[in-house]
């Protein structure tokens, strides 16, 4: 495993506002969290950023997904199901800019990410940015902040295109794999390179696949995914099939394979 390095810190807000203008957004907000006191992010006690028992509520439960990529079966590890607290603190970072809960998330996304990392044989580990939009208004990207500060090294091969896509419900499942793959922009260090990618959520999969066809296109071999949290969903087209990982699941050694993960409870 070869992900422990300090993460470059160039990869804040790709495609949004300057880099200058979200540090300087981050840093007034984290003053302000330490001027005004705060309130827990998942239960509103007052004076903690993250109370104890909202704490114990971001302990992992690993869960395994398979997201299907033009028939290829794509491994997607998730820290654990996206809902209560989990989904309360991920929504305080990203819609109001409490990046202070960036610490506790980190050891979330490290624990994906050492699951997805274990036998893949990924050589880099690629986060996917926000859109365009989203990035200018929220003064930073919530991936590669909870990235830096897991400590991750990552490489910030995906970028997004000003504009975008049109809202994804006005189109049917094809058609919005053509137009969120058109979305990204790809750096050159990852041709020829096995990666894997990097989410905060994932829903229904369709931003992940758009990144790993980008990813391919641009002469990658996406090994697999790893992200905070998932939503199981059981309908669908695009649903994903999770389960949990049991405890022996999270402990095996590497050179495992997708095969080697033994059921837990159902999601
Ligand atoms: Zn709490």
């Amino acid at each position: 495993m070869s992900i422990e390095h300090r993460a470059p810190d160039t990869e804040l807000c790709a495609g949004g506002a300057s880099p200058i203008v979200a540090v300087a957004q981050r840093a007034l907000a984290d003053a302000w969290a330490l001027v005004a006191g705060v309130d827990c992010a998942g239960c509103g006690a007052s004076d903690r950023a993250l109370c104890g028992t909202c704490a114990r509520g971001l302990r992992s439960r690993p869960l395994l997904g398979e997201l299907d990529v033009h028939s290829h079966p794509l491994p997607v590890t998730a820290a654990l199901p996206y809902d209560g607290v989990a989904r309360r603190v991920l929504l305080a970072l990203k819609e109001e800019g409490r990046t202070e809960l960036a610490r506790p998330l980190a050891r979330l996304l490290r624990t994906a990410v050492d699951l997805a990392w274990r036998g893949s044989r990924a050589e880099l580990l690629v986060p996917v940015p926000s859109s365009w939009a989203a990035a200018g208004r929220r003064g930073f990207d919530p991936v590669a902040l909870i990235a830096r500060r897991a400590g991750l090294d990552v490489t910030p091969a995906l970028r997004t295109v000003r504009g975008g896509a049109a809202p994804q419900k006005s189109r049917v499942l094809a058609e919005r794999l053509v137009a969120d793959a058109s979305r990204w922009r790809v750096g050159p260090r990852v041709r020829g390179r096995r990666v894997v990618l990097v989410d905060d959520v994932v829903t229904s999969g369709a931003t992940l696949r758009a990144a790993v066809l980008a990813l391919r296109e641009a002469g990658a071999e996406v090994a697999g995914c790893a992200a905070i949290a998932a939503t199981p969903r059981r309908v669908g087209a695009s649903s994903i099939p999770w389960r949990f990982l049991s405890t022996a699941d999270q402990g095996h050694d590497d050179n495992g394979t997708r095969e080697d993960y033994r059921e837990g409870k159902e999601a």
